[in-house]
């Protein structure tokens, strides 16, 4: 559910009317609601205290890395998931402490490493040996012990979109299954490291319980062999990955979803953390645009907007659904007719819909692409030259800017031209 509705006509975020946000941001922009932020990640942490998890959710900022996204979720107790020095810098600037941070991802360098170590956050996720000793070096040098998990690959099918399945063998994630106890005894043996966790994430957007529980049966196994090793396994990290409804999916819900974690995991006298993403932003932002024109072809009608696929890469990327809908709300007998939406990036992937049902509309109306919080303005590029999509932020009746749109000659001053070019 979100906090997006037509009142008296006009689609509001919250308590304000989207046409009052275009007429002062201009379009295209994200629009975030804080309610609706909020009510996901309660029902998620009640879904999990209800199971009786002790579980610290850690909010993966590469979905919506905007500081006050993160703020939002920090001040409800959120920690973070990170998967780079800038969204570790972007946590820590948003008050998220570094006792509730987790640091992911399998190209973590030297100095990213040396970062999260100095910062003190609560885990980094090693993904593979090398990294391990890396990390170990690190560690010594700088007289810590850091609590590590590592993320084990579990060899599931996550029954999701082949870029987003990071579970399987032959995704590039974690450590081989086949050589997780291998790696835990090395593990052990390195200073400055201590192994007290397992951490898993098996892909993004996933539609249905059964992955899920197979990949934590796994681990509840793996926890008992590694126990057996002399491993102290104390933390479970289980990743992300709950998906939402785009287009009329049911995925598990939290409760289904938290009620799967105890009835697999429950009796291990572990502590939880998991690292949901999409689960919590994906619904709660919209991305607003404005009819450029409407071009009538031969066989089609193009409906073409302000915004592009380098504000909303998710259709070209993953051929991701996002419904649209008109601000105005269209007469309840207005006869709906097909049409491709396209932006104007000079790209044939620039097209968020083809052959899409929608009243008719004209130069000037606004459309929105709904579930848009995430993985929208964290992918957004300057491509064709386009400033960077402002992002703004709904509360109640007030609206704030939380990324302001870069103006053209901010935009090209970022470039130089070489000193035998100036002369
Ligand atoms: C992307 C990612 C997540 C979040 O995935 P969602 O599908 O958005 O919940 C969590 N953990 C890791 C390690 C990730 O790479």
């Amino acid at each position: 559910m979100n906090h997006f509705d037509y009142q008296g006509g006009i689609l509001f975020a919250e308590d304000v009317a989207i046409p009052a946000i275009a007429a002062e941001i201009g379009t295209p922009f994200y629009c975030y609601s804080t309610a609706t932020i909020e009510r996901h990640y309660a029902v998620l942490a009640d879904a999990l205290a209800a199971a009786g998890l002790e579980t610290t959710i850690c909010f993966a900022c590469k979905a919506n890395p905007n500081l006050a996204v993160i703020r939002t979720l920090a001040q409800l107790g959120a920690g973070a998931d990170v998967v780079s020095e800038g969204e570790l810098r972007r946590a820590l600037a948003a008050g998220v402490p570094a006792e509730r941070i987790v640091f992911s991802g399998i190209g973590k360098s030297r100095e990213e490493l040396a970062f999260a170590l100095d910062a003190g956050i609560m885990q980094i996720n090693v993904e593979s040996e090398p990294e391990l000793l890396m990390l170990s070096e690190l560690a010594v040098a700088a007289g810590r012990v850091v609590e590590v998990a590592l993320r084990v690959n579990p060899d599931v099918d996550a029954n999701t979109h082949a870029k987003i399945t990071t579970g399987k063998k032959e995704n590039k994630f974690g450590i081989e299954w086949t050589r997780v106890r291998e790696v835990y005894a090395i593990a052990r043996a390195l200073p400055g490291i201590a192994p007290v966790a397992v951490a898993c994430h098996i892909g993004s957007q996933l539609t249905e319980i059964g992955p899920f529980r197979e990949a934590f049966l796994r681990l509840r196994d793996l926890v008992s062999d590694l126990r057996a090793d002399g491993t102290e396994i104390s933390r479970l990290d289980l990743g992300g990955g709950l998906g939402v409804p785009y287009d009329g999916e049911t995925p598990p819900s939290p409760a289904v979803y938290a009620e799967t974690i105890a009835q697999t995991l429950g009796d291990l006298g572990c502590r939880f953390i998991v690292e949901p993403g999409r689960l919590l932003v994906g619904n709660a932002g919209l991305l607003v645009s404005s009819v450029v024109r409407v071009k009538r072809g031969a066989t089609r009608t193009f409906v073409v907007v302000d915004a592009a696929m380098n504000d909303l890469m998710r259709p070209a990327l993953y051929d991701a659904f996002h419904a649209i809908r008109p601000v105005v709300e269209p007469a309840a007998d207005a006869a709906a007719a097909p049409v491709d939406i396209v932006g104007p990036v000079c790209e044939t992937g620039d097209t968020f819909a083809r052959q899409r049902d929608l009243t008719p509309v004209e130069a000037g109306d606004l459309l929105v692409f709904e579930t848009a919080g995430a993985y929208g303005a964290a992918m957004a590029s300057t491509y064709n030259s386009r400033p960077l999509v402002p992002e703004v932020m709904v509360k109640g009746d007030r609206f704030a800017l939380v990324r302001a749109r870069p103006s053209y000659e901010d935009m090209i001053a970022l470039d130089r031209r070489p000193d035998w070019q100036t002369a």
